[in-house]
């Protein structure tokens, strides 16, 4: 009956993993457990060929896809990401991990996300644009800004928001703001949007420490990936006087026991592209890197990165998931079994979502805030939510990723029962 015919999922794939998260949070859902098979499927899922002229002159066609997993709350939202290895399994996933995290935050809106298969780095700028164009143009069919707001994700960025805008704006005959978030601020982008998610992860390390008595003071932080999450996130704890002993990212995995100077990686990486060789800095081998003692680790980059077989080894207090779906069902069983806290990315990572929204309602209300209404703003919601999933997982004596999958499921079931059946 739950089974989708266009899918077979596998093992620790991304979206057998969410359904093994539904599964969990089903006992929790009392009379709304009748409507929960809508959670076990996409709303919608368009899957466009994206053609391009590279610069030689050949054609190039790329697959692409946006999925509204669902529309139940608000408008879809959620990300837009360029990787070699996307698939429209991945993207579903992706996309409900999105409804999830919008209704645990309380964001009016539903949940989505898109997609390319291609490896930016091999295209020049010129057919980088051409690429998001196209890809833009032709799922203009489903996004708007009250349909569907796309956003940046793993190798996209506020350029790539700004062609995105432009596209759709063309398309429709007038500048539409508000169909994307991420973008450049002079076209209607919001303060704060760039370090919003990396704050967000900050904010609920933070409060975790505080509440299993952890000084962050002195606290060993260990993150993998150094992008627009990672990156922020090892910043902010160091700057709180966590000392951030290793990070690891597609280039290697750099390690100093008083502490990474984070300032100094930056521009390392400014530079060469990768935190590989950054000086004062000693080289790590990639596995070892999962068995640092440490009292948070911070998955920040792709999904299944926690396998059951690194879960048996990783030596910290709490797993503070700063990617997407990072840990697999297996592992999270084992953390569970060893005592390792882990906080979802559904909440963890929500802040970048959440100053979307801010930027959002800028648009519509063409009135922006000052970085510190929205860094205040992002604070009290990412706490707030946090408060929230904290103590329903208290309540109901589950791990917080169920916690937050009975927040936030419950959210969207009760607007699906409200707005019924058509016809
Ligand atoms: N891609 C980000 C995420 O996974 C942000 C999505 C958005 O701002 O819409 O949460």
């Amino acid at each position: 009956m739950n089974g989708l015919s266009y899918l077979t999922p596998a093992g620790d794939s991304p979206w057998s993993t969410y359904l093994a998260q539904i599964d969990r949070v089903e006992p929790y859902l009392g009379r709304l457990t009748r409507w929960i098979d809508t959670l076990r499927r996409p709303k919608r899922a368009l899957i466009v060929d994206v053609p391009i002229e590279l610069d030689d002159g050949r054609v190039a066609h790329f697959e692409g896809f946006r999925v509204q997993h669902n529309l139940s709350r608000g408008p879809g939202k959620g990300g837009v990401r360029f990787h070699p290895d996307v698939t429209l399994e991945e993207v579903m996933a992706l996309a409900a991990w999105m409804t999830i995290k919008n209704a645990a935050v309380n964001l009016p809106y539903g949940g989505a996300k898109g997609g390319v298969r291609v490896d930016p780095s091999a295209l020049s700028r010129k057919e980088l644009e051409r690429l998001t164009r196209r890809y833009t143009s032709e799922i203009g069919l489903i996004i708007g800004p009250e349909k569907d707001i796309p956003a940046p994700d793993v190798n996209t960025n506020a350029q790539i928001m700004a062609w995105m805008m432009d596209t759709y704006s063309a398309n429709v005959g007038a500048t539409a703001t508000g169909v994307v978030t991420g973008k450049p601020i002079p076209i209607g982008g919001s303060l704060g949007r760039v370090k919003a998610t990396g704050r967000g992860v900050f904010t609920v390390g933070r409060e975790t420490a505080r509440r299993i008595g952890l000084d962050l003071a002195g606290a060993r932080v260990v993150v993998q990936g150094f992008g627009n999450v990672g990156s922020v996130a090892a910043e902010r704890f160091a700057a709180a006087g966590a000392r951030v002993i290793a990070v690891q990212d597609h280039t290697g995995t750099v390690y100093r026991e008083a502490g990474l100077d984070i300032a100094a990686l930056q521009q390392h990486v400014n530079r060469s592209g990768g935190v590989a060789g950054a000086p004062g800095t000693e080289t790590l081998d990639g596995e070892s890197f999962w068995q640092l003692p440490c009292e948070i680790l911070i998955p920040a980059a792709l999904e299944g990165q926690i396998t059951g077989a690194r879960a048996q080894r990783i030596d910290a207090r709490f797993v503070l998931e700063g990617a997407n779906g990072p840990t697999t069902q297996q592992a999270d069983q084992i953390l569970a079994e060893r005592g390792v806290m882990v906080v979802p990315d559904v909440i963890a990572n929500a802040g970048g979502v959440t100053v979307s929204y801010f930027e959002w309602v800028q648009d519509f209300s063409s009135f922006f805030w000052t970085e510190d209404e929205i860094n205040a703003r992002l604070e009290r919601i990412i706490g707030g939510a946090f408060s929230h999933v904290w103590d329903t997982a208290q309540q109901l004596g589950v791990p917080l990723r169920t916690a937050a999958f009975v927040v936030a499921c419950t959210r969207v079931l009760e607007a699906r029962e409200l707005r019924g059946l058509y016809p």
